[in-house]
């Protein structure tokens, strides 16, 4: 299969705009009420009743436009897309089809999480704006579905790509990107559990070599990164072996059956003939001005790769601690927290990456919002690491998970109480590292005529013959001194 067909695959991701109301209503577009409980006459649709658009869900459109590189188109209208189903109270859907807030974008992505950094370049073809539907249930009673308004009218962007990926990697590698970017952005909240982001993939496979776009199916309600992968990786083998067989493929939106890991027919493909579309009568064209633009542009949130950018270059991070450390922009605001009371940019990185990371990795669903220590506290157990009164080691394993549970004492009272305050007045080392260097005179000469990797050497005999603990850093620095007497 590998070597006889291409993958092509195309995605419409919608993210769920975190505006207060809807976006022609006033309701409320919080998630988690009771059902139908945020549900206006404007909402459903009633006779009299006119929408309005909410601002701020044309700002997030254009937020995200700009984030994906996209033009903003400045002449705006909504049409509306006809069909008929219980959780769409209007009998139509507002959104936009014949002029789309954002096109013509790109985004790179990093497949497989090289650091090279640019793998890949995706085509945005459109940014639209929306309403999203209501929600129907289908399991919960044994005669009825119950349909659930609450989301009817919450503002949604949808993101639509090219068919531009060959890889199920690919499209994963492209969702967890867009995923923080909205997050970043604040657009969205990302979430793919509650459905405030979801993805439709196209997928199709033609003969290698083909340049004409094979027939496609869509696959709908992913609710996960593995299970979009395990969705498409069913499809793609479920053609290859259609195609195989001589058979062609059908047109068709399909559903993903989490526990058996495949994918089933829900209905055959509408075409947008079927949807009659026409221009919203009820909302007037909604013209962007360059001005507007600017302002958007001039308060758009710092985004992941600007982060990484800083933390290289300004504060000398690892290209890989910077992208762990800007996963989330959470986690990423954190630290910067921590920088606001030290300037021990690395340091502070490694204990973002090593205790703090593994700290919240111990619980599932554990982010850093449930981290007990106040980054000022970080600050303070991070220079009294450098200050070489407790050495990191003791600091990670004994200090910190006590600190966990008491983050509002003094990390250094706390270290005295724990007796890991490093007795190693500069006397002690000094007679130690003159012991060390007396044994060893030929290699002190070789030191000083310049074998200086013997220094890591010296530091060995000094901690094998020390009883107390001596701190590392200051053991080094009087090492040196005598070595460069
Ligand atoms: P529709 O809205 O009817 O689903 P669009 O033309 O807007 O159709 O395309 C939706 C998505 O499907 C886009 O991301 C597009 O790149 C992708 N797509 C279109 N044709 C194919 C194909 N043959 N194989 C894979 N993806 C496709
Ligand atoms: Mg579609």
């Amino acid at each position: 299969m590998q070597d006889k067909y291409e993958i092509v695959i195309g995605l419409e991701t919608h993210a769920q705009l975190q505006t207060q109301s809807k976006i022609f209503a006033p309701d409320s577009a919080a998630f988690g009420a009771a059902p139908n409980e945020q549900v206006s006459y404007i909402t459903l649709g009633h006779p009299g009743t006119l929408p309005v658009i909410n601002e701020q869900a044309i700002a997030y459109a254009v937020r995200m436009g700009l984030a994906v590189n996209c033009h903003i188109n400045q002449l705006n209208f909504f049409d509306r897309k006809n069909y008929f189903y219980a959780d769409l109270p209007k009998g139509y859907q507002v959104t936009q089809d014949a002029q789309p807030i954002c096109v013509k974008g790109h985004l790179d992505i990093d497949v497989n999480g090289t650091e090279q950094g640019v793998n890949k370049r995706i085509r945005i073809n459109r940014i639209h704006l929306e309403e999203d539907a209501g929600k129907s249930t289908h399991d919960q009673d044994a005669k009825y579905s119950l349909i659930d308004l609450n989301r009817a009218g919450v503002p949604l962007i949808e993101i639509v790509t090219e068919p531009d990926f060959r890889s199920s990697d690919e499209v994963i590698a492209y969702v967890a990107k867009i995923r923080q970017m909205v997050q970043y952005l604040g657009v969205c909240d990302g979430n793919m559990q509650e459905g405030s982001l979801r993805c439709d993939a196209n997928v199709s496979l033609r003969l290698k070599g083909a340049t004409k776009l094979g027939q496609r199916t869509e696959i709908k309600n992913m609710n996960s990164l593995r299970n979009l992968k395990r969705a498409i990786d069913y499809e793609v083998k479920r053609q290859a072996k259609l195609l195989d067989a001589g058979e062609t493929i059908t047109m068709q939106t399909r559903g993903f059956d989490e526990e058996k890991g495949t994918t089933f027919a829900l209905r055959s493909k509408e075409m947008a003939h079927d949807y009659r579309y026409f221009p919203e009568p009820d909302l007037q064209p909604i013209t962007i001005s360059d001005a507007y633009i600017a302002e958007v542009k001039a308060n758009m949130p710092a985004l992941a790769e600007t982060l990484i950018q800083k933390y290289t270059q300004t504060y000398g991070l690892s290209a890989y601690d910077a992208k762990v450390i800007t996963d989330s922009q959470k986690f990423a605001l954190y630290y910067e927290a921590i920088l606001e009371h030290t300037q021990l940019y690395k340091a502070a990185a490694n204990w973002m990456t090593g205790p703090v990371k593994s700290y919240l990795n111990q619980e599932e669903g554990r982010n850093i919002n449930h981290f007990p220590i106040a980054a000022k506290q970080m600050a303070a157990l991070i220079q009294l690491v450098d200050s070489g009164k407790v050495n990191f080691s003791l600091a990670a394993q004994k200090l910190f998970p006590v600190l966990l549970t008491k983050p509002k004492e003094s990390p250094e009272k706390l270290a005295q109480n724990l007796n890991l305050i490093t007795h190693a007045d500069d006397a002690v080392i000094s007679q130690l590292i003159e012991e060390v260097l007396a044994q060893n005179p030929d290699k002190v000469k070789a030191y000083k005529n310049g074998k200086k990797g013997l220094a890591g050497f010296f530091m060995g005999q000094i901690m094998r013959l020390s009883k107390t603990k001596p701190d590392p850093k200051l053991t080094n620095k009087l090492l040196q001194e005598k070595l460069n007497q």
